[in-house]
């Protein structure tokens, strides 16, 4: 059964773009079989420049023909509904427009977590989950006040109160809209009762000795860098989050000089860096006084976080 011009514009106005804009697409498909359907869009996501097209292809339809699977509904044509065509036009076009899939699904996986994702915050990636790791083989299991600066989504933040049931955590953003993101992850995965979000520029609102525990993944790529970026992250995703200034350690400079302040003695820190400030990063921290500094590497290899403490304390 067709669906009236209502369903189509509450479509158009839920996701930001006039309703014709999908139309072509879904006419493409009309006397497509699913299977057919499947290797048009993979065809077409290849074509816009993005190499996991046939992958991505089957994430776009796995979500539309949710509860059913692609397999089951390939099986039973009956499974996919015009109504699931038209969505699935809609989600495709956006990210023919090379919208990041997490914000066209609007939701991405994280450590154990599924966490919402919009514009407005970076979304979670794999290596972040190195800063989760490492935080938790350096931290012991006792009560702890856990702060991230810069939450954006609330990742990191929710990621390490989900594996620490003693500790309670501040997530702390310049950006009153990422703040809402990240409340919301908190009560999505249940862990509300434990998180708190605080509007700010880095550590600039908070207590001496606030944190026992301080984590951040700030913005640290070269401003001159982030043009040669692929678009769904130059043109999609919030530039506060991504953009570290001339050198890309603008950030690193600000909070690095602020831990000493924050952090309790003995206190541990964690931040994300990118694969070649290892050094500097590192430097930096020397030169605030920080002890028990540490490079770990991601998976790949790849140097991507810097750790270490605020000297004194019992460890
Ligand atoms: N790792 C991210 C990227 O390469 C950057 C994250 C950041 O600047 N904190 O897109």
């Amino acid at each position: 059964m067709a669906r009236g011009p209502f369903d189509t514009l509450v479509d158009a106005a839920r996701f930001g773009f006039d309703a014709a804009d999908h139309k072509p697409l879904l006419e493409a498909w009309q006397a497509l079989s699913l299977a057919d359907i499947r290797s048009d869009l993979a065809e077409r996501l290849i074509a816009a420049g993005i190499d996991e097209g046939g992958d991505e292809a089957r994430f776009l339809l796995n979500h539309v023909l949710a509860p059913a699977s692609l397999a089951q509904a390939l099986a039973d044509p009956a499974l996919f509904s015009w109504q699931q065509a038209e969505r699935l036009a809609a989600l495709s076009w956006r990210r023919l427009q090379r919208v990041p899939l997490s914000q066209v699904l609007g939701s991405q996986p994280f450590w154990t977590l599924d966490l919402a994702v919009t514009a407005d915050v970076l979304t979670p990636r794999a290596d972040t989950e190195t800063l989760v790791e490492a935080v938790l083989s350096e931290a012991g299991v006792d009560a702890a006040r856990l702060v991230d600066l810069g939450t954006g989504s609330g990742a990191i933040l929710l990621a390490l109160l989900s594996e620490r049931p003693g500790w309670n955590g501040l997530g702390v953003d310049l950006s009153d809209s990422a703040l809402i993101v990240a409340s919301g992850n908190a009560e999505r995965c249940g862990l509300a009762n434990r998180a708190r979000f605080l509007q700010g520029r880095w550590g600039a609102g908070l207590a001496d000795a606030s944190a026992d525990i301080l984590v951040s993944n700030p913005p640290y790529i070269v401003a001159d860098v982030l043009a040669g970026l692929a678009p769904e992250v130059r043109d999609h995703e919030p530039a506060l989050a991504l953009d570290g200034g001339a050198d890309g350690l603008d950030a690193y400079r600000e909070i690095i000089r602020d831990l000493p302040r924050l952090l309790v003695p003995g206190g541990l820190f964690a931040l994300e860096i990118g694969y070649d400030q290892g050094a500097a990063v590192s430097a930096l921290a020397q030169a605030s006084g920080l002890v028990g500094i540490a490079v770990k590497a991601d998976l790949a290899g790849h140097d991507r976080v810097v750790i270490g403490r605020r000297s004194g304390g019992d460890r």
